[in-house]
């Protein structure tokens, strides 16, 4: 079943109390992208600009699931770029810069073959980027966005009407908050609900993530990584949108059990993202890795 990705593709500046990486390959699209490729082939809809190094792009080819016919280059506009510092604990980042550039410009365009594309994840970028995207995916069988506090905080309207035509949004707890004024994930969530999506996934970062719908609410925990294991927690969270995304679009179905299902491979795909600055642990890793960390997860997760 075909699953696409908008969003933005970047290149990051990440501090950290376990190192720096300047100028790596990131962005929502690329880890999304990136992680779901195991699990399910992926389109990938993006833009970037001249500046975009010929490296990254051979990054992401590497990944032999990701579908690049919607990279859409701008050789006279400049790629987004993102810088973050990490404080101690890595649970808490501050962003250091955003530099638009192509997210200013017309949103990327969807190649003619994408258009019958039927699981449609909404990576962060601008909600009205999102919406024009989502409105050429007709043939879509579940859509779900993701957002951030910037694009909460400069475009709450068409933030607001994007929710009312998802049937999912997934995002992480302080997001939740911000949005909801609420302060507890699961009110939050329920918050987010009345504003139109069936569903809703808020993510804890090591506290795990909760999905919240209409007739109840289901937690998982997150992988049991401990702190020499944790480099770079950047895009750990499009990671696990992308676990869980392909895997309901490999099952063909959308109903919330399998959205379920689809956390706890999210959940294991970004517990190997943190692992190392950028997308360099997800570069290294195979299928043998994925299914052998699941087990350990089942394992881990076991209740009664
Ligand atoms: P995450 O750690 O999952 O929240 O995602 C980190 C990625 O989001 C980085 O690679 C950034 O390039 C990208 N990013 C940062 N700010 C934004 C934004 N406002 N919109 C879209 N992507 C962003």
């Amino acid at each position: 079943m075909s699953l696409i990705v908008t969003g933005t593709i970047g290149i990051d500046t990440l501090h950290a109390p376990t190192g720096s990486a300047e100028g790596v390959l990131g962005g929502s699209c690329s880890y999304f992208a990136a992680a779901a490729s195991f699990l399910s082939p992926v389109r990938l809809v993006g833009a970037v600009g001249g500046d975009f190094p010929a490296e990254h792009a051979e990054l992401l080819a590497s990944f032999k699931g990701v579908c690049l016919k919607g990279l859409d280059r701008r050789p006279s506009s400049r790629t987004f770029a993102w810088g973050g510092r990490y404080l101690d604990d890595m649970n808490r980042r501050e962003t250091l810069f955003t530099e638009l550039g192509v997210l200013e410009e017309a949103p990327p365009k969807v190649p003619a073959a994408y258009h019958d594309s039927q699981y449609v994840f909404l990576g962060n970028t601008h909600p009205s980027v999102q919406m024009d995207l989502l409105h050429q995916f007709p043939h879509r069988s579940l859509a779900v966005c993701d957002t951030m506090d910037l694009w909460i905080n400069i475009a709450r309207p068409e933030l607001l009407a994007l929710f009312k035509e998802v049937d999912g949004v997934v995002l992480n707890d302080q997001e939740a908050m911000q949005l909801t004024e609420s302060r507890n994930a699961i009110t939050a969530g329920r918050g987010i609900l009345d504003l139109g999506p069936r569903f809703v996934v808020v993510k804890k970062g090591e506290h795990g993530a909760v999905l919240i719908h209409r007739d109840g609410v289901a937690t998982i925990p997150a992988f049991p990584a401990d702190a020499s294991q944790v480099i770079d927690p950047t895009g750990a969270g499009d990671t696990f949108a992308g676990g869980l995304m392909a895997h309901v679009a490999r099952t063909g179905s959308s109903d919330l059990a399998t959205v379920q299902q689809g956390m706890a491979w999210g959940t294991v795909m970004a517990s190997f993202t943190i692992e190392a600055f950028g997308l360099e642990r997800l570069r290294r890793l195979d299928l043998h890795q994925i299914n052998e960390r699941m087990k350990l997860f089942r394992t881990a997760a076991k209740v009664g």
